[in-house]
């Protein structure tokens, strides 16, 4: 049995889609409370922290992801704050308040480059653990398109695919996203470790 650590279905759904597993379990299947507090300094860290936080519960392999978007512009924000940007004045915002208010802060950028960053983190056992971070190239578009994904899709271009995630079938994101290279790595381990089913 293998665990996620996240309470985010998209991000579960496009982790088992890549994996090609039957199940996937999530904290909140078994109900279980995960809030872990990510206070690390890098998506690294993060993923280990989630993944410590939810092993230390189940007791079982798990996989835990910390992801974001790095805008060389904005000098890496929002980065390993991505999940929580424009609210930390206790505001709360919505997916789309969050992407309105990076292309405001983008305003008469020119250099719009950016990357999707993601870590993925295999805890097998607290003493076996495999870490793995990957990115997609791209950049943040003038305006949202698409309907697509989740979280920042409608206004990252991707290099790879030529138009936003937003504007892409998941089976077509998930051929060339962050999460889906670090994913394909995990996949090989997965297998070795007769984990895979
Ligand atoms: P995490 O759940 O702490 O890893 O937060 C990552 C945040 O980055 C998410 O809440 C999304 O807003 C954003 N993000 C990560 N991956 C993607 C993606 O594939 N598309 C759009 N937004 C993403």
């Amino acid at each position: 049995m293998l665990y996620f650590a996240s309470s985010n279905e998209h991000k579960r759904d496009e982790m088992k889609s890549i994996l090609g597993l039957k199940e996937l379990r999530m904290p909140k299947d078994d109900g279980i409370d995960f809030d872990p507090v990510e206070d690390g300094s890098t998506f690294l860290e993060n993923s280990l922290i989630k993944a410590r936080d939810l092993y230390e519960k189940v007791k079982a392999p798990v996989i835990s992801d910390d992801s974001g978007l790095v805008v060389d512009y904005l000098g890496g924000a929002p980065g390993i704050h991505t999940a929580r940007y424009g609210e930390e004045n206790g505001k709360k915002l919505n997916s789309r308040e969050k992407y309105m208010l990076l292309l405001e802060n983008m305003k008469g950028a020119e250099d719009r480059s950016a990357r999707f960053v993601c870590a993925i983190t295999l805890m097998l056992t607290p003493d076996r653990i495999y870490l793995i971070q990957e990115t997609s190239e791209g950049s943040i578009a003038l305006s949202p398109s698409g309907h697509e994904g989740f979280g920042y899709d409608p206004i990252f271009i991707s290099s790879e695919g030529g138009k936003c995630f937003a504007e892409m079938e998941s089976e077509e994101k998930n051929s060339l996203s962050h999460r889906a290279k670090a994913a394909n790595r995990v996949k090989v381990l997965l297998k070795e470790l007769g984990l895979d089913g």
